[in-house]
């Protein structure tokens, strides 16, 4: 039976940066990675993005193996045995460690369909997938106007591609944004050629003369070549459950991010952690927090811990528009809006009882840190002292 001193479950950013960190605070112990994927750890964001507009592919991938990392790739961990430290994976091997890491991630939320014209859009496996098929210059129905779905609605359309969205909410990013950005946003797409079909949701699917045709909850039906599903992701707990560790919306990390014993740690999307700043438990689905917390969780895992009290930041972007954001964006919270330029460029604070819990800061850049600093402080604030806080 091979045994590591440091065992990784995952094969993400997270796995990545918590290889990196203990190959740092450990140079002599030995670290081992089991992902399900069968390729090494890659960077996400450039699948919805960058490799869209030329980037190179080879551009993506993290080097992780270079880095003294002994990966076990294309292999699923089934169980793990807490009192053995032992996890076996689908080929009935088992591994040993002494300090074991879960970075599993999430996996798309799937649709109550079984349909191999459905494609949920995570890997990059799925970027081959979709990519080869925009190139014939199909159309196709996104489905969710959330982060996946406007991010793909986006790269298809630069490509060329026909596109429909169906959007079960009343504008495009309507769970982060305040109403008139979210509805801003629909009339943007269609001036880049993507139709919106906002208060509408898919309900059914068949097949039809080679094509997909989809009916919608207002009894419409399109017909498409493929459906995309952007409609967010479950974290991966499954093992963490099956081990007896803590699990609530992720599994349940301390602040040195051990999962309910000294040897069992979680970090990046599957961890719901403390936020001293936010002062609530959360867990964060972005690039960031899966850099940061993996590499904090790797010093953890190497006896160099410190609480981890990071408030992640995240991006997207939106054919010409970007933004960058802190904290909680939660549209029904109290927004006030500082426009340089209305729904271009501008600064959006979300405030709870006179005090900021998340800014969006919308075509304006380098203010991330000056964002965390007006979060944590207490305020109150009024809206007249937020206008002009963080220059738009
Ligand atoms: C297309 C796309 C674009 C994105 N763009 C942005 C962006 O612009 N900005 C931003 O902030 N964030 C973005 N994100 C989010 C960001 O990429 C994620 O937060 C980050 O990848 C999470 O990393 P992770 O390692 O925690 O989890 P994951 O990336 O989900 O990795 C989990 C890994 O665990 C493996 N695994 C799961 N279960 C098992 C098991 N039982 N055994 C073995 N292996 C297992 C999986 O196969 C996978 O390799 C994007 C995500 C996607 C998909």
């Amino acid at each position: 039976m091979s045994s590591y001193p440091y065992l990784i479950l995952g094969g993400g950013m997270t796995a990545d940066a918590a290889a990196r960190a203990i190959r740092e605070a450990d140079p002599g112990g030995a670290v081992g990675l089991i992902s399900a994927e069968p390729h090494p750890p890659y960077a996400r964001p450039p699948l919805s993005k960058g490799l869209w507009k030329g980037d190179p592919e080879a551009g993506i991938w993290r080097g992780t193996e270079t880095a003294g990392v002994e990966l076990r790739l294309g292999r699923r961990v089934t169980a793990i045995d807490p009192k053995a430290r032992t996890v076996t994976d689908d080929r009935g091997d088992r591994i040993g460690y002494g300090k074991l890491l879960l970075a599993t991630g999430g996996t798309p939320r799937r649709l109550p369909l079984d349909s191999g014209q459905i494609i949920y859009f995570r890997t990059y496996d799925d970027y081959r997938r979709l990519r080869a098929l925009a190139n014939e210059r199909l159309r196709f129905a996104v489905l969710g106007g959330g982060f996946i779905g406007t991010e793909v609605a986006a790269a298809l359309r630069s490509v060329g591609s026909e596109v429909v969205m169906l959007v079960p909410e009343a504008g495009l990013g309507a769970r982060v944004f305040p109403a008139d950005l979210s509805r801003f946003l629909v009339d943007y797409y269609g001036e880049q050629g993507v139709e919106t079909r906002t208060g509408e949701g898919l309900a059914g699917l068949t097949s039809r003369g080679g094509k997909v045709v989809v009916k919608t909850t207002t009894g419409a039906e399109l017909s498409v070549d493929v459906v995309v599903a952007g409609l967010g992701i479950l974290p991966n707990v499954e093992l963490a459950e099956q081990a007896g560790l803590a699990v609530n919306n992720g599994i349940v990390v301390d602040d040195l991010l051990r999962a309910g014993s000294p040897e069992i740690f979680a970090a990046g999307d599957v961890a719901n952690f403390f936020n001293p700043a936010l002062g609530t438990r959360m867990r964060v689905e972005h690039e960031d927090n899966a850099n940061t917390m993996g590499a904090a969780v790797g010093r953890a895992m190497a006896g160099q811990g410190a609480p981890y009290t990071h408030l992640p930041f995240f991006y997207s972007d939106l054919f010409a528009l970007g933004y960058e954001a802190v904290g909680e964006l939660d549209p029904r919270l109290e927004t006030v809006a500082d426009w340089k330029e209305p729904f271009r460029e501008g600064v959006i604070y979300y405030v709870k009882e006179g005090r900021v819990r998340g800014v969006l800061l919308w075509n304006t850049w380098g203010q991330v840190d000056a964002a965390r600093a007006l979060i944590a402080e207490p305020g109150p604030f009024t809206p007249e002292v937020l206008r002009g806080r963080l220059p738009a």
